[in-house]
């Protein structure tokens, strides 16, 4: 039996901007949008949302979380990682290839976990695979890795996981190659191994100066700068598609702006953290905003608004990494463990900042749906309100506030920099694939309709 629903009188983000319009959903797909509403008949397995005062924009698509499942799910979980995204609108998620144990570098660990998501997800999901300075020679398991992962990810630097180890230089190289071969892009986590290496050793041993100011010193932006210059070069040799994962700096993106205008095939990334903080919050807060690259100064933060405005930016994460907040309570912070937790905050903080800052939503909304799926190939499927698409919604309405109070967190350890933040919007409503799987009023679901998603060959 064809089951239909129609999203009512919301005021709808598609292509050509925002526009009165409903919605109806047939079999979990967007079927028609009508101006005009014709009156649907009236039968039983008919059913309506009114949307009145709420803005209806496609649901979130957040590539880059680590839910740490399996293996450290006291650090979260897909179960509790999910339905904090779900809470925030965000209705898919690409989950990263570590923080989970084992990290996913083989075709048996991705299989695993795969297995191991199943029916454990209120969002849809999609699985990152690794290469590592370990994985690059098992070129077979790498092959046959590639037809169920949506991208691949490498870090240029120490991942803070053992068995999760950074790609030399030369290995880079390898992994470019590979990459382009399998026609996969690959995204970095790009800061120049020896530079903050050779920082944090010196810094680590300075006495008499703030232990925070000095973390910052270990990773200035000039790190970052020389891992992307060196990854462009080698993408641009081997023709691979590259991805730049949570770039902090305004000069980081306009060297790989200049990249892409040359014709090398990259985008980039950027996380609400580095649009809403910076390294003064840092240095009072402490470790619960410490993550790599760090937290700039508030001159980076505007440079980074000002990339959006210009459309430089190419997508928003939110690199959801959490941890215990026994982890981030150490005596000394080159200790604690560097991840913010956000996932259920990151639209909900970045359009209550763009709205202050009067950045018209229809510049911002695309780097968190249209965008990432037309970078990891589900165009098809997802990122936008269009007939044949299916229908992830997020319903927002401008009218009311978001508290991020202590017990409205979602996720497994319920602290956050966000903590206490009010927002001046409200999600009312998220539906994946034309199921209401969050509402403000009942929650979430109990039942999890997450699926896995099958990249595209
Ligand atoms: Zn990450």
């Amino acid at each position: 039996m064809t089951t239909e629903l129609w999203v009512k009188n919301g005021y709808v983000y598609t292509e050509e901007g925002f526009r009165y319009t409903s919605i109806r959903i047939k079999d979990g797909k967007i079927d028609t949008l009508y101006e005009c509403e014709p009156e649907p008949m009236k039968e039983n397995n008919v059913n309506f949302i009114d949307a009145s005062g709420c803005l209806v924009v496609p649901g979130f698509i957040d590539a880059h979380v680590h839910f740490n499942d399996p293996g450290r799910t006291e650090w979260e979980g897909i179960e509790t990682g999910s339905c904090a995204a779900a809470i925030g609108g965000t209705t898919t998620i690409f989950d990263m290839p570590l923080n989970c144990s084992p990290s996913v570098t083989t075709v048996r660990n991705l299989h695993n976990k795969r297995e191991y998501l199943t029916s454990k997800s209120y969002v849809d999901y999609a699985l990152w695979g690794g290469m590592t300075g370990n994985s690059l020679s098992q070129q077979g398991e790498l092959s046959q890795m590639s037809e169920g992962i949506i991208a691949w990810k490498a870090f240029m630097s120490e991942s803070g996981i053992d068995d999760f180890p950074f790609v030399s230089p030369g290995q880079l190289k390898l992994a470019m190659k590979i990459a382009a071969e399998q026609n996969k892009i690959l995204a970095l986590h790009a800061e120049w191994e020896e530079e903050i290496n050779n920082l944090t050793t010196f810094y680590k041993k300075q006495t008499g100066i703030n232990e925070r100011k000095a973390f910052l010193a270990s990773r200035p932006i000039s790190a970052e700068e020389q891992a992307v210059s060196y990854a462009l070069e080698a993408a641009a040799k081997y023709g691979t598609s590259v991805h730049f994962v949570h770039i902090s700096s305004e000069r980081v993106i306009k060297l790989i702006q200049q990249a892409k205008k040359s014709g090398i095939n990259v985008t980039v990334e950027t996380c609400p953290h580095y649009l809403i903080f910076d390294e003064e919050d840092f240095l009072k807060a402490g470790a619960i905003l410490k993550c790599a690259p760090p937290l700039r100064s508030r001159e980076e933060v505007e440079g980074l608004w000002e990339c959006i405005s210009n459309g430089w930016i190419d997508t928003i994460g939110s690199d959801h990494s959490p941890c215990l907040y026994s982890m981030k309570d150490t005596d000394s912070i080159w200790e604690a463990w560097g991840g913010i937790q956000g996932v259920q905050f990151t639209w909900l903080a970045l359009l209550d900042e763009a709205l202050k800052r009067k950045i018209p939503l229809k510049d911002i909304l695309p780097l968190g749906t249209a965008n990432v799926a037309d970078r990891f190939g589900l165009s098809g499927r997802k990122g936008r309100i269009q007939p044949g698409l299916e229908a992830d919604l997020a319903l927002i309405s401008l009218d009311e506030t978001t508290i991020a109070d202590q017990q409205s967190i979602a996720f497994r350890n319920q602290y956050s920099p966000y903590e206490n933040r009010i927002f001046l919007l409200k999600v009312k409503k998220t539906i994946l694939r034309g199921k209401v799987i969050y509402d403000h009023q009942t929650g979430v679901t109990r039942d999890k309709y997450g699926q896995y998603i099958q990249p595209r060959k």
